[in-house]
């Protein structure tokens, strides 16, 4: 890693120190524009130890409590606030399996063509069909589930009890549990050949926490 490239100087000591606070003094920083890896210091990776992601969100979140900045000057409260709502992004973001994959491509700059503003508007200029996102098969389980589940709420407005009706969303629920935890297990599978590509192509800066580079890397910022 390039020392202080991730994060600039102390505004108060001038150390360079975490993210968040000064390594030295303690104190918050006003929040640089960095990945949520970065944020967080763990490498770009797709496997990520959620626990100790978990461990860190919580320590973070009590550090930059408002209650801890009660007596900090205006630019402390307000960095605490601006990098609390960071905090609680990154967390978001990196938590989820599927939300941190995107956001990990979208970082390498791989963007899903069924996402993809392009491809969207020209479908739009065609006539011809996008790439669709969800298999029409599972659309339709879930519209059908749509339905039970509107049944069930007139239902419950009636006063009434369906058995049958509740087994049916049941059912529904398991078959679509199951298929999540095979789409998963896959996208794992996925995630090890990335992430090993990711070990083996760059040995000498394996564990680089990259930081302030050109402006397009923080673009989805
Ligand atoms: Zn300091």
């Amino acid at each position: 890693m390039m020392p202080g490239e991730a994060t600039p100087r102390c505004w108060s000591c001038g150390t360079m120190g975490a993210v968040q606070f000064c390594s030295a003094c303690g104190k918050v920083q006003p929040p640089v524009p960095v990945d949520y890896f970065v944020f967080f210091g763990f490498p770009r990776k797709l496997n990520l130890d959620t626990a100790a992601l978990e461990k860190e969100f919580y320590a973070l979140s009590r550090r930059l409590h408002p209650d801890v900045f009660g007596q900090a000057d205006d630019r402390e409260r307000a960095w605490s606030l601006e990098q609390s709502s960071m905090l609680n992004d990154a967390y978001r973001t990196l938590k989820d399996p599927i939300k941190r994959t995107e956001y990990l491509l979208r970082l390498e700059g791989i963007e899903l063509e069924e996402q993809s503003k392009q491809a969207t508007e020209k479908a739009r200029a065609t006539g011809e069909l996008k790439k669709q996102v969800v298999p029409p098969d599972l659309l339709e389980e879930v519209f059908e589930l749509n339905m039970h589940l509107e049944e069930l709420r007139v239902q419950k407005k009636m006063g009434e009890d369906d058995p049958a009706l509740l087994e049916e969303i049941g059912k529904a629920k398991l078959s679509l549990e199951e298929k999540y935890d095979t789409l998963l297990n896959e996208l794992k599978a996925e995630w090890n050949k990335w992430d090993k590509a990711v070990d083996g192509g760059t040995e000498d800066n394996g564990d680089e926490v990259t930081g302030g580079g050109s402006s397009t890397r923080w673009s989805t910022y």
